[in-house]
């Protein structure tokens, strides 16, 4: 229950000039600490991604909510490389954030800085918390605004266009939508994929990472495995492979995975509270260990436990395991597999996906009412990690997936996914029409 006097529907759906007329705060610096919000608690959400936009949404009738995003914007991530084929898909994608906060403050910079009461930002804004939500996903250099972000579109799509050859570097999640997205409203294009490993979408299955590179190689995709590129020093044209190959491209793509976005938390109280790659460790509330008052949500944290394993670690044990078997004369190969897939639940890192960054914001949204309207620590709500599925769109029209006990590719997953990447839906989320 919220604090404010508003409608019940107000956390649901925002309410179009209620309140204050959010202001998106930019240069204006202010040196002195920012205080507002009369009696209500003050709550600072940095990052205004996937999981941190949900938030500041669902909060800002029940507290003086300030969203720090490094642009005035968020995006719809799953959207984006449609919209390099399509720029007007964009549209819908990037939707300033005061289009859904309507009773919060936006500060548009980066937080470089916080100490236990305050949050500091790159253009001087120095924002006073009592509690500090910190959702800042993995790096990424994104335009500042809406209108260049979607100039941006506009120029990769042109690129696309106008080459002969697309080189794709990284065969993640990311770099096999992309070649899906080409291949398919571009068949005439040459697509070539390299990847630093030894199968396509290492995050899931193997049965999912061959039938992904099945479909690609049948649409004449070429993908080129245990090869990487040095992308500073790549240029268009003629670019190196790191065994010494030449692929000649007209344009080419960075789809490989980005960095955790916590190194401006080095520095702070919390610098003991990142793991050695950079995730902050978080306990079973979603609350960075140690610190009542601060949550940690999102990519950048340490969650165990994921239905789909951290493959490579896993495939390593697999292997292993596999050959300890067949040394014992066990010939039960599929069957192990799976059992090894179920066990790898309670090993390893959550899959670092967008509806599990909407999970991780619905639990701290129910925290953070219960902790500002004065509820007790024994009833805090707990995450509970749950078995994962993975789709990745080919193209408009087709998907290959990965269910528990099934992994599939084609039309059927692609009718849950590949038409409208399900933008419609993330916007209704945050209370906005789905076709607008
Ligand atoms: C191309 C692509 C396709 C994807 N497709 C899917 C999909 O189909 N399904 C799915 O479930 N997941 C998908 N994902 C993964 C999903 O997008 C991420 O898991 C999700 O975005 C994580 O949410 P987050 O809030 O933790 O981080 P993000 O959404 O990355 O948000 C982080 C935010 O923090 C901001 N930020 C960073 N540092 C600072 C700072 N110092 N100060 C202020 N702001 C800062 C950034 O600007 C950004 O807005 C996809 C990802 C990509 C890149």
């Amino acid at each position: 229950m919220c604090l404010t006097k508003t409608p019940p529907s107000d956390t649901e759906r925002p309410l179009r000039g209620f309140s204050s007329i959010p202001q998106v705060q930019t240069h204006e610096g202010n040196l002195g600490m920012e205080e507002s919000g009369g009696n209500k608690k003050r709550v600072v959400i940095v990052g205004g991604g996937v999981a941190g936009a949900l938030v500041a949404r669902s909060l800002q009738f029940c507290a003086d909510v300030v969203l720090v995003d490094q642009k005035e914007y968020f995006e719809i991530p799953w959207g984006s490389l449609r919209a390099m084929v399509e720029p007007s898909f964009a549209e819908r994608t990037v939707i300033n954030h005061s289009d859904y906060l309507t009773n919060a403050r936006i500060v548009a910079s980066s937080a470089t800085d916080i100490t236990k009461s305050k949050v500091v930002t790159e253009d001087g804004h120095s924002l006073a918390y009592d509690y500090l939500v910190i959702a800042t996903g993995h790096m990424d250099t994104v335009p500042r605004t809406r209108a260049e972000r979607l100039s941006q579109y506009q120029a990769e799509s042109k690129k696309i266009k106008s080459a002969d050859t697309v080189l794709i570097v990284g065969g993640g999640p990311t770099g096999v939508e992309l070649a899906g997205e080409i291949i398919v409203d571009y068949p005439e294009k040459k697509v070539v994929l390299v990847h630093r490993g030894l199968r396509l979408l290492e995050f899931i299955g193997f049965k999912a990472s061959q039938k992904a590179l099945d479909w690609l190689t049948s649409k004449n995709v070429q993908v080129i495995f245990d090869r990487s590129i040095h992308l500073d020093k790549a240029s268009d044209g003629a670019i190196q492979t790191s065994a010494g190959e030449t692929i000649k491209a007209d344009c080419h793509f960075d789809c490989t995975g980005k960095q955790m976005g916590s190194s401006w938390l080095k520095e702070t109280f919390l610098k003991d509270s990142l793991d050695l790659r950079g995730r902050l460790m978080v306990d079973e509330n979603l609350r960075v260990r140690g610190h009542k008052n601060v949550f940690g949500i999102g990519d950048i944290t340490d969650i165990k436990n994921g239905g789909i394993c951290n493959a490579k670690k896993a495939d390593g044990i697999f292997h292993s395991k596999k050959l300890d078997l067949i040394g014992s004369g066990i010939t039960t190969i599929p069957l192990y597999y799976s059992l090894f897939h179920m066990i790898s639940l309670s090993m390893y890192q959550e899959i670092k996906q967008g509806y599990l960054a909407q999970k991780h914001a619905h639990v701290t949204v129910k925290n953070l009412k219960l902790l500002l309207t004065g509820g007790k620590e024994s009833d805090l709500f707990t995450y509970k990690t749950s078995i994962n599925v993975a789709i990745v769109s080919l193209g408009r029209k087709e998907a290959v997936a990965q269910f528990p006990f099934l992994t599939c590719i084609g039309r059927m997953p692609g009718l849950m996914k590949s038409g409208d990447l399900f933008v419609g839906k993330t916007r209704k989320q945050l209370g906005l029409k789905p076709d607008q």
